[in-house]
């Protein structure tokens, strides 16, 4: 068998054109404000392509920079005023921040109507309570590209390597709330291969180049690589050794090209979910 490679660059094309026209038909638009501190260049490119991506579907979308040396009290008071804004429907303050401001206090800073990474305790009780809320953007775009690839949820085995807050753990209870019987792996796992080679769906998010070997994946099963590790040759690699996935899996994301771009697409959705339950529109 040679797995399906699930194209996560058409999905997330396709999802951003629907957000689109959705939102050309809306009497606004919906304003999104997403804040940098410090000049990484990693984030740098990628605050740079959501608004890119938010401008041309249509959103009112805007970067904050501040400087490195920004005090937490600085950030803190630019968020409240973001948050009182009635045209700002979605915030989002780029991670990592500089060390002299906590990552937790800004993240609870942000209105959680307007949270749309899905971050503050808020939104992760209320998806852990399966209420609605705002979910954080990577592992929603992990369950359309599930969708897409056909998998059965309800009873399938689910393996997720990770328990970050932004990926393993948010992906637990997405998982959960498909009905998938769901193990969550992490660094101290006992045997990682054995939980993995049992999974019929196993999504990899650990941020260890490669450490998912071919003989770890169960013949026919769905592997979503959310990893993104850069090699010393300065490629970028996933968390899955994919070539020796490839002839097991029944499908697999790339990397690039399969979770990266889902996470934008998810970004302008919940810009669009939020600035409809916020201005209390029909959805
Ligand atoms: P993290 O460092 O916060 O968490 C990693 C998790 O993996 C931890 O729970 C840890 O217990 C587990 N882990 C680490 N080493 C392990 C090992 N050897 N064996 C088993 N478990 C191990 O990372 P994160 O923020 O969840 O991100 C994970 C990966 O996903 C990274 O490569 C990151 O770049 C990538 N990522 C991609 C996107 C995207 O848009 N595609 C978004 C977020 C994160």
């Amino acid at each position: 068998m040679t797995a399906t490679i699930i194209d996560g660059k058409a999905v997330a094309e396709r999802l951003r054109a629907g957000l689109a026209g959705r939102v050309a038909a809306l009497p606004f638009r919906p304003g999104l404000r997403v804040v940098r501190v410090g000049d990484d260049p990693a984030s740098g490119v990628y605050v740079r392509n959501k608004d890119r991506a938010a401008l041309a579907a249509g959103f009112d979308s805007a970067t904050i920079a501040l400087p490195a040396d920004t005090r937490e009290s600085d950030l803190l008071a630019l968020i409240a005023r973001l948050n009182a804004d009635p045209a700002v429907d979605g915030i989002l303050v780029q991670l990592p921040l500089p060390p002299q401001i906590r990552a937790d206090a800004v993240i609870e800073a942000v209105d959680p109507e307007k949270d749309v990474d899905g971050f503050h305790p808020v939104n992760a009780g209320r998806l852990a309570s399966r209420q609605p809320g705002l979910v954080p953007c990577t592992p929603k775009g992990v369950m359309h590209l599930l969708r897409e690839a056909g998998a059965r949820l309800p009873g399938a085995r689910a393996v997720v390597l990770g328990r970050s807050q932004i990926v393993g753990r948010p992906m637990l209870q997405l998982l959960l709330a498909a009905d998938c019987t769901v193990t969550v792996a992490h660094s101290r796992t006992r045997d990682l291969p054995g939980e993995c080679r049992r999974a019929e769906i196993l999504v990899a998010a650990v941020g260890q180049s490669e450490l998912v070997r071919g003989d770890w994946v169960a013949e026919g099963a769905i592997v979503i690589d959310v990893g993104i590790n850069r090699g010393p040759d300065g490629k970028l690699r996933g968390d899955v050794a994919f070539a020796e996935a490839l002839p097991r899996a029944a499908a697999i994301t790339p990397v690039p090209g399969g979770v990266g771009p889902m996470t934008i697409a998810c970004l302008l959705e919940n810009t669009l979910e939020a600035a409809i339950a916020r201005r209390r529109l029909p959805s």
